[in-house]
């Protein structure tokens, strides 16, 4: 497949199916070719977002937010997630601090693997 096939594969994606392809792709993949001692790294998916609010010159974009979504913890359910595309629920990792989206209420932190209870 061309890298511009591909592209167009994965643009159009539905929310779902986007987030469990790059789920998939980033377990296989690792942003440091040479993992060692000094560091630990691994891809995310994350949003980044800003909302306008009232500056100086009227309207502005107020500062990005950064988020990143945290796949639901398939143990607490008796259920297949089928779609990952409406996150609704939020919360901040109790481990690592970092904000968290997912569809579900409990989740796998990303970053850390922890349990998250998101709301
Ligand atoms: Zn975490």
């Amino acid at each position: 497949m061309e890298q511009a096939e591909l592209i167009e594969a994965l643009a159009n994606l539905d929310d779902s199916d986007f987030y469990a392809v790059l789920g998939e792709v980033f377990k296989l993949r690792s942003p440091d070719k040479y993992q060692n001692d000094l560091i630990r790294s691994h891809y995310v998916i994350c949003k980044a977002s800003s909302t306008p609010v009232d500056g100086e010159n009227g309207e502005e974009w107020g500062p990005w937010k950064l988020v990143v979504y945290a796949f639901p913890d398939d143990r607490e359910y008796d259920h297949p997630w089928g779609d990952l595309g409406f996150t609704c629920q939020s919360g901040v990792c109790m481990t690592c601090g970092v904000n968290l989206m997912s569809v579900a209420k409990h989740a796998i932190c990303s970053v850390c693997s922890s349990k998250a209870g998101l709301s």
